[in-house]
């Protein structure tokens, strides 16, 4: 069985290379740090499509929860949509010692918020991270963990880059993950999966019988290629599916990829200008320029921030959202690659519905006017 139903939510296709418009004028929204729930969901739906923004990227798994309910797999939010409690994040580390959860989306939901946003021409792109930012998945599945059960049994209770991945020479993992993503594609019809990829350290890899045997046969002499063979291994199941999968930029590291790989770019630019110049797709999300989880520097701002965000003491304004140029910094001849943009809501330290639109509303109306400003919206077929 394969997932084939696109009849909805498709973005507007290009031809001969030319791209007028940006088709991907979209926002990504993390609840798995936080949850926000269904009409915090449909009100930022109704938020996009006011301001032109045509693609809701869901953030819905990371290491500190599992957010989905995909049927056949009951044991992701069994074991991964509750944590024992967060830590104080920007602060000291330490732990609040309140349970958070479980907070998940059931099929029902996914289907209702879908069709929502269809409603108003945005597609919804899923975003299920491997094979790092998976603490949650291994709760679930400690086995898929280099550790094996000694992982334990709950999601990952800190923020920040959790060392443990999934075990890439364990091929019950590797073949669990295509059964899960089949599953998920079921689930959203649009064209686009988002397959993670970023911050996933090698360090379980390295010293771990199986992922070494597998180098071994692969004949990698890097760990990072490891995570290349599974990327290429994932983008081509996803193809198989007929779909296209997104990848942050991490993913372009250790190895090519396939055609129609798509790279969203959030690191430096020379990240984007080296996937656009193997061919791929780009979407750009430059941490400075769209993360709204930086400060906008309002003086009654009275919501916290990032430890290290107010330390870099940046802040991305309405003002620069609206003058933000996807295209900046990039090669001429590469611009065809450029797909779009991102704003992106990391939420490990916003708590409540209230809080994330009063970091999020105000900038996602100045990036919409920012494609709208220079001619370059394109509407969804
Ligand atoms: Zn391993």
């Amino acid at each position: 069985m394969k997932a084939t139903n696109r009849d909805a939510g498709g973005l507007s296709t290009t031809t001969g290379g030319q791209r007028p418009g940006y088709i991907w004028r979209g926002y990504m929204l993390d609840e798995a740090r936080h949850f926000f729930g269904k009409d915090t969901v449909k009100r930022t739906l109704d938020h996009m499509a006011a301001h032109g923004l045509n693609v809701f990227h869901w953030h819905l798994t990371d290491d500190q929860a599992w957010r989905l309910d995909v049927p056949g797999f009951p044991e992701l939010v069994k074991y991964g949509a509750i944590r024992p409690g967060s830590p104080y994040y920007g602060e000291d580390h330490s732990f609040d010692g309140v349970p958070y959860g479980p907070f998940f989306y059931t099929p029902d939901d996914v289907r209702e918020i879908v069709g929502y946003a269809n409603e108003r021409g945005i597609m919804v792109v899923p975003e299920i991270d491997l094979p790092g930012h998976v603490g949650a998945l291994l709760a679930a599945h400690p086995e898929f963990s280099c550790l094996g059960e000694a992982y334990g049994r709950t999601p990952y209770c800190k923020f920040g880059i959790c060392d443990d991945v999934l075990c890439l020479g364990n091929d019950e993992a590797v073949a669990w993950c295509e059964r899960l993503l089949e599953a998920v594609m079921e689930l959203f019809p649009g064209e686009y999966l988002h397959i993670g990829g970023d911050e996933a350290p090698t360090k379980r890899w390295e010293k771990c019988d199986k992922c070494r045997a597998r180098m071994r046969e692969l004949g990698l002499a890097e760990p990072r290629q490891l995570q290349n063979w599974f990327t290429r291994r994932i983008v081509g199941f996803v193809s198989s599916c007929g779909r296209r999968a997104v990848g942050w930029d991490e993913i372009i590291e250790g190895g090519e990829l396939p055609p129609g790989t798509i790279v969203q770019c959030w690191r430096d630019v020379k990240y984007a200008i080296r996937a656009a110049e193997a061919g791929l797709d780009v979407i750009m999300s430059p941490v400075f320029q769209t993360y709204l989880s930086i400060p906008e520097g309002l003086e009654d701002d009275p919501y916290r921030y990032r430890g290290w965000v107010m330390e870099s003491n940046r802040r991305i304004t309405s003002a620069s959202l609206r003058a933000f140029d996807p295209r900046a910094q990039i090669p001429e001849e590469l611009h065809k690659r450029i797909l779009g943009a991102e704003c992106c809501s990391w939420t490990e330290v916003t708590k409540t519905p209230a809080e994330l639109e009063y970091k999020a509303f105000g900038r996602l109306a100045a990036f919409g006017a920012a494609f709208s400003n220079k001619g370059h919206r394109k509407t969804v077929c």
